[in-house]
């Protein structure tokens, strides 16, 4: 006779499906999720839901636990930040009606840049854009793709240093909702917001601190410490921030697609000791034992 064992926990809360700019599927993605020996994982797709249904098919089929997720964006003093949110009620209808302003807020991106390029046939450069961004609203790389079969540069490169880089024509910020607003949102649907990728934003150390204040104070629950990428002095620096500002620890890959070795689901260093993981305050909380990133 055979006793189980208890399979080691390998937890993954962040990461991209094709319902935004990954390159997997949903279900795709949790095959891999799976191989890699996940065991729970949170798809969080940008400003989108579009990919739960299918994600939440196959993790059952796979035995993978799915927790809800999505990655916010949103504007804090001018910087475009990400907020992850996970474990909400995915059928919260203002949190739902929230997400469509959010697909809304892109659509009027694109339409703006567009409208910046083409004066004169603004819906033929985007309907081109947007047939090469997929299932996602097109951004910058796809209207540089769109300007090149035009003719109206030779290569993407140009694309950007004529059209779309910083202070071109095609430099359009983004039209998101204050920080506040987003941690609200997520908060209202009784999920938890996780601030992303705290050091991707290159603020000093200063700022970052009244990032990590202000988002608290917002009603922000979770710091991303351990995310792929990042070196050990800043997740120690993390580590501490999260420490003095009372939050809960959370980690995720941001995996977009396969074969960048910097980024693979569920290859996470592990949590500094001394925080509290964010899985232990989901509403089915995910066991403090044997706790193991995988990496
Ligand atoms: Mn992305
Ligand atoms: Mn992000
Ligand atoms: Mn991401």
């Amino acid at each position: 006779m055979t006793i189980p064992q208890a399979l080691p926990l390998c937890i993954d809360l962040h990461c991209h499906s094709t319902a935004s700019d990954g390159a997997l599927s949903p279900r795709a993605l949790l095959e891999r999720a799976s191989e890699m020996g996940v065991t729970h994982l949170a798809v969080t797709d940008h400003d989108t839901l579009a990919g739960l249904a299918e994600a939440r098919d196959a993790a059952h089929q796979l035995g993978v636990a799915l927790i809800n997720g999505v990655e916010l964006s949103c504007v804090w003093r001018s910087h475009t930040i990400h907020i992850v949110g996970l474990d909400f009620d995915h059928q919260d209808v203002r949190f739902l009606a929230a997400l469509d302003g959010q697909h809304e807020n892109r659509w009027r991106r694109a339409r703006t840049i567009a409208g910046k390029l083409s004066r004169r046939n603004p819906d033929a450069l985007l309907a081109l854009a947007t047939a090469h961004a997929g299932d996602d609203v097109p951004g910058r790389p796809h209207f540089a793709r769109a300007l090149v079969e035009q003719g109206v540069v030779k290569d993407i490169n140009q694309a950007f240093k004529r059209h779309l880089g910083a202070g071109k024509p095609g430099d359009v910020k983004a039209f998101w909702p204050e920080l506040d607003e987003v941690v609200r949102w997520l908060v209202e649907a009784g999920g938890i917001a996780v601030l992303a990728h705290p050091k991707k934003y290159r603020l000093t150390a200063t700022k970052l601190r009244q990032l990590v204040a202000d988002f608290r104070r917002a009603g922000g629950q979770a710091l991303e410490v351990s995310t792929s990428g990042q070196t050990a002095t800043d997740m120690a620096f993390l580590a501490e921030l999260c420490k003095k500002e009372n939050l809960w620890a959370s980690q995720g890959s941001d995996f977009h697609f396969p074969g960048a070795a910097w980024s693979e689901l569920g290859r996470i260093s592990k949590l500094p000791d001394g925080l509290a993981p964010v899985w232990h305050y989901f509403r089915q909380p995910i066991a403090a034992t044997g706790d193991q990133s995988g990496a």
